[in-house]
């Protein structure tokens, strides 16, 4: 079976809406008709989902992710967004546990299981981020505290559930940095990913779950890291802010 590859652009808090609607004009302009097993996304700002899941919504395989969504159900919790609302307005992917959102927000591997299983139940996909920081990976413990992520947030799914999920392996010292990890320190990660997953759910399903890499991926080295076997496309920040960069990261999908 062939994996889905995935170009994401994570915009974050950035861009105006007449900014983000001249972005999304310019890359859709470009007219890349992606594969059968391609996908493009784009990860907005939550005022932002309505309009630009219209812009995409004529082209096949073009998708508007939320950026995070509330471990809770409904109620009483002033600014936060649900799983529901998501749902109601069409969006069918959502990022969940970005390195940013634990780092500055505090969110747990416990929560972002919550996130998951709401987020599962009402079948929007799920793009769980994982990665170290730079002292962990400092210290050689890169492959243990990433084990840790994938168990503690997504080890209670079934084998079918897990099929339903992308992963994105984003190192936290390659985010926003510039400095991006090798094309072979990003293949031994994610063959690591899926080995952990393997040992869990088995070879066949870990086969099946797309990895995406993140951390400084630009029209530079898109090419090179899509290109390692298990590197099946990325998350992109800073890059997708730009309309020539992301197309050319789209471009660069396998
Ligand atoms: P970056 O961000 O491409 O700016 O490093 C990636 C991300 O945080 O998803």
């Amino acid at each position: 079976m062939m994996r889905k590859q995935i170009a994401a652009a994570n915009w974050k808090m950035n861009l105006t809406l007449s900014q983000a609607e001249e972005l999304l004009r310019d890359i859709l302009a470009e007219n890349i008709i992606p594969g059968e097993y391609q996908e493009v996304l784009f990860a907005v700002p939550f005022p932002y989902l309505m309009v630009a899941s219209k812009a995409v919504s004529a082209k096949s395989n073009y998708a508007i992710a939320a950026q995070n969504c509330s471990h809770k159900i409904s109620g009483a919790y002033t600014g936060e967004v649900s799983v529901e609302m998501l749902s109601s307005i069409g969006i069918r992917y959502c990022l969940v546990g970005h390195s940013e959102r634990r780092e500055y927000f505090k969110e747990t591997n416990e929560e972002l299981a919550q996130k998951i299983d709401l987020l599962l139940i009402q079948q929007i996909t799920p793009l769980f981020c994982c990665g170290e920081s730079l002292d962990i990976r400092e210290a050689g413990n890169q492959n243990k505290y990433v084990e840790t992520q994938l168990q503690q947030s997504l080890f209670h799914l079934s084998s079918e559930q897990i099929t339903k999920l992308v992963i994105a392996y984003e190192p936290v010292w390659a985010i926003g940095t510039g400095k991006t990890a090798t094309t072979q320190q990003a293949q031994e990660m994610h063959v690591f990913v899926r080995s952990v997953l393997a040992g869990k759910y088995g070879e066949e399903t870990a086969g099946k779950i797309s990895i995406l890499y993140g951390g400084s991926v630009k029209s530079g080295n898109a090419k090179e890291l899509f290109s390692s076997p298990d590197v099946d496309g990325g998350l992109v920040g800073g890059a997708s802010l730009m309309a020539q960069e992301f197309i050319q990261i789209v471009k660069a999908m396998k």
